[in-house]
């Protein structure tokens, strides 16, 4: 094998830049953290930067901060912090050190003090709209504010008293003084503080002034002594403010790296959404199983693994792209199908009787716990003359192509006997409401010794052993590609999927009515469920996780779709 024929590790851009700063001595050790705003519950988007920030860490044996960015107490909340750590848990992650900006405020306050003493921050009592007048636009400069030039002393003076308390909320701000007609706006005098009498989850009514989230973010990484800053691509034209602060101040200087966010077809991952979503109802809360909130995925019954594999399979590209959701699905699928053993449950019922079954006779089959794993062994379930079969699972009249039952027609039940229908009983209206058949008895599943062959296998469970559970057969929550995307007139709201919940009966083998909350199994031929927490004792609540097959695929491709 020549070298370039050898395995060679594909590197992201993320850790060639790591390894090019390890090797130049620029760093000399891999520090990353994961610094969630506690404003809301995490998302698929957030796991994305968890399993990136994390695993870097551990790649190059390093350590990964977990830091709340408390700056904003207007909108944030210790539900929030509270419900992040657990969630980060439950991926599998442990964080080295926990931290929160808002522990740094004391240390801010007086690098604020030492920028104005150097001539680089100033108070401004521009209100929050001559302040915009005054940044100009992408196009034309911005102007400088009249209170640029005030003295260090003055400013020192302004900045205790708004610190004090003696101007009402929003009547100053410090600013940077950095420069007014740059073309990046983000650096025409970006204000650093606002008056904001707000309470503070953390530092209760201590402060009236609060830090703009550049203002913290930077130094905090700083004073942790991260050495790789990763975030999301809109934060690439505020690297120039996050460089500056730290070369004023002449502190730690962590490099800052800059990814796509996490975008998935037919859904929308921001906090923004997701809050009107609960606010309005449309769906039952945060941890709704339709919601891209890692507390959805988890009670929809997603594991962790397969979110971890899900976030290093797509890995971290440079430039926005979207990822097909399938690919998110998949990943679900192909750890259940490892991990969940095989039950049968019948969710449209349709009575079949078998005629030449003696009365009253019960009989004990052996079912195949996962044929994928023979470690998982096989389960008795009853067998009897009285089944529910899938609706679907039946055609009086059928094309030749339809390999499960129809009048006329044989078919294998699983762990059972091949059975021939020869009749079916129908309501006054026509439709079939029983379907009368006979079982050949030398067929029976791991004993036959008839060498008949059928084409098709369906499920079944006994009618008078089954019990009854709620099925909720959840699906996509929008029904388009891009729900961002609206025409005129229309909101996100107006792309909702009508049908992304329906709640059925199912009829279930006897020991499922005894599963516990969080087991999750295959229904034979119809996807995997997790039992709910909304659960009894009296009755299981399954949730559908996915279907066993992309089903809208094969609807877009018939152009099924709206
Ligand atoms: P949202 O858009 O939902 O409000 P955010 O970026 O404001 O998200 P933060 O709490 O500030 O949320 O984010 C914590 C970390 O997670 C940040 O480093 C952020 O860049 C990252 N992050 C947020 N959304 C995504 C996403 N969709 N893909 C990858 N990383 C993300
Ligand atoms: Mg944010």
């Amino acid at each position: 094998m020549t070298e370039s024929q050898e395995p060679r590790e594909s590197k992201n851009f993320i850790e060639q830049a790591i390894e090019s700063d390890l090797a130049s001595g620029r760093f000399d050790g891999v520090f990353t953290r994961f610094p969630p705003e506690p404003n809301g519950y995490l998302h698929i988007g957030h796991a994305k930067s968890i399993c990136l920030n994390f695993g870097l860490a551990k790649k190059y044996g390093g350590t990964c901060n977990l830091r709340f960015d408390d700056t904003n107490p207007a909108k944030e909340d210790v539900e929030y912090v509270d419900s992040i750590m657990d969630d980060i848990r439950w991926l599998g992650f442990q964080w080295d050190n926990l931290h929160y900006a808002s522990d740094y405020f004391d240390q801010l306050f007086q690098w604020a003090e030492k920028l104005i003493r150097e001539g680089h921050a100033y108070v401004c009592d521009l209100n929050a709209d001559e302040t915009r007048q005054y940044r100009g636009t992408l196009t034309e400069p911005g102007r400088n504010s009249p209170h640029r030039d005030r003295s260090p002393e003055e400013n020192l003076k302004l900045f205790h008293a708004m610190r004090d308390g003696e101007f009402p909320d929003g009547a100053k701000t410090l600013r940077a003084k950095i420069d007014m007609a740059s073309p990046n706006i983000n650096l025409r005098d970006p204000v650093m503080y606002r008056i904001m009498r707000a309470h503070h989850h953390r530092t209760g009514d201590k402060w009236c002034i609060y830090p703009m989230y550049d203002w913290t973010h930077g130094q905090s990484d700083s004073i942790e002594g991260i050495t790789f800053s990763n975030c999301t691509l809109e934060f690439e034209n505020h690297r120039p403010l996050y460089d500056w602060y730290c070369e004023k101040l002449g502190i730690h200087h962590p490099r800052q790296i800059e990814f796509a966010k996490l975008k998935l077809s037919t859904l929308l991952i921001g906090k923004r959404h997701m809050l009107r979503m609960v606010k309005e109802g449309l769906v039952d809360g945060w941890d709704d199983p339709r919601m891209p909130t890692i507390r959805g995925y988890r009670r929809r019954g997603y594991t962790p693994e397969s979110i971890r594999n899900f976030c290093s399979e797509i890995g971290v590209a440079k430039f926005p792209g979207t990822i097909d959701i399938v690919r998110l699905e998949n990943s679900i699928r192909e750890h259940l199908n490892r991990l969940a053993p095989r039950r049968m449950a019948v969710l449209d019922p349709l009575k079949l009787t078998i005629t030449n079954w003696p009365a009253g006779h019960v009989e004990t089959t052996e079912a195949v716990n996962n044929p994928g794993d023979p470690e998982s062994g096989s389960r008795e379930m009853a067998f009897s003359g009285s089944l529910w079969i899938e609706q679907d699972d039946f055609r009086e009249e059928a094309p030749r192509k339809f390999f499960r039952l129809k009048k006329g027609g044989s078919v294998r039940l699983r762990a059972g006997y091949i059975i021939d229908c020869h009749d079916v009983v129908k309501d006054d209206d026509g439709n079939v409401i029983e379907v009368l058949c006979t079982y050949d008895p030398e067929t029976k599943s791991g004993e036959d010794t008839s060498g008949r062959k059928v084409k098709g296998t369906i499920h079944w469970v006994s009618a008078d052993h089954a019990k009854e559970v709620e099925v909720r057969l959840y699906d996509r929550l929008f029904a388009v590609e891009d729900p961002s995307v609206c025409a005129e007139g229309q909101t996100f709201v107006d792309h909702l999927n009508p049908d992304s919940l329906k709640v059925i009966t199912g009829y279930v083998e006897p020991e499922l009515a005894n599963a516990e909350i969080g087991d999750r199994v295959q229904f034979e031929r119809l996807g995997y469920f997790i039992v709910d927490i909304d659960s009894t004792p009296e009755k299981r609540v399954f949730n559908r996780i996915v279907t066993l097959r992309d089903t809208w695929g094969k609807m877009e491709a018939k152009g099924k779709t709206n």
